[in-house]
């Protein structure tokens, strides 16, 4: 497991590395957005730390680069930053972190982060399946079955589903889920996400899998088994 550290902090640099190292990890270190770039491009890590205050580039906007870039969409992006305003948090996951680990840190609580990021990424790691609350996803054959039995449903359909199974128990608003799943700089209006996810809701509807697309008043949408 290849962890990218991107910080610009010789102390919090030889902090983290010391404590990943420790814990089993192989770590790389970049100190800014240039270098971490050039990093990333001799070899794709398994999961990138990335330091909010950057140099020249900041973390935010290295972690929207990356997002971008369908080389590096999927690899999975803790913030670290020293600020902790809910709206940092919101604007970090915005942008695409799967989490956000606020300074100062204990390196246990660092490890524990990483450790739980990783398994939610890679629930749908090597086979492409992921199953949750009796739905299985096989993304290389693009097949939902429900109990053994398929589930039809369109390409958008399936790849909301996708998403959303690969994000369990978190809210994304409508705008959110057309960067993620329609794709950034696609000209969508809002309420088309509110018309698949109606159709996929019909999809799941067969065995009341429905029951997990929940809508969040006023925010967005969230897949959840606890319902
Ligand atoms: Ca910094």
């Amino acid at each position: 497991m290849n962890i990218l550290l991107v910080e610009d902090e010789p102390a919090i640099r030889e902090m983290v590395c010391m404590a990943l190292e420790r814990a089993g990890f192989r770590i790389n270190v970049a100190a800014d957005a240039e270098e971490a770039e050039r990093r990333v491009a001799d070899a794709l890590p398994d999961l990138i730390l990335l330091d909010w205050m950057l140099p020249t580039v900041s973390g935010i906007e290295l972690a929207r680069r990356l997002r971008r870039d369908e080389y590096t969409r999927e690899v999975p992006i803790i913030m670290l930053t020293a600020r902790s305003e809910e709206d940092d948090r919101i604007r970090g996951l915005e942008v695409g972190a799967d989490d956000y680990i606020t300074k100062p840190f204990s390196t246990r609580e660092l490890i524990a982060r990483i450790k739980a990021v990783m398994r939610r990424t890679q629930a749908h790691g090597d086979d492409g399946l992921i199953e949750l609350g009796g739905i299985r996803l096989d993304t290389a054959s693009h097949r939902v079955t429900i109990e053994t039995k398929p589930v039809d449903m369109g390409p958008t359909e399936f790849r909301l589903l996708h998403f959303f199974m690969s994000h369990p128990e978190r809210v994304y608003s409508r705008n959110q889920l057309l960067d993620m799943v329609w794709g950034r700089g696609t000209y969508v209006e809002e309420r088309t996400v509110d018309v698949h996810i109606r159709r996929l809701r019909k999809a799941l509807s067969i065995s009341g899998q429905d029951r997990y697309i929940q809508t969040v008043r006023g925010t967005g949408y969230r897949f959840s088994t606890q319902v």
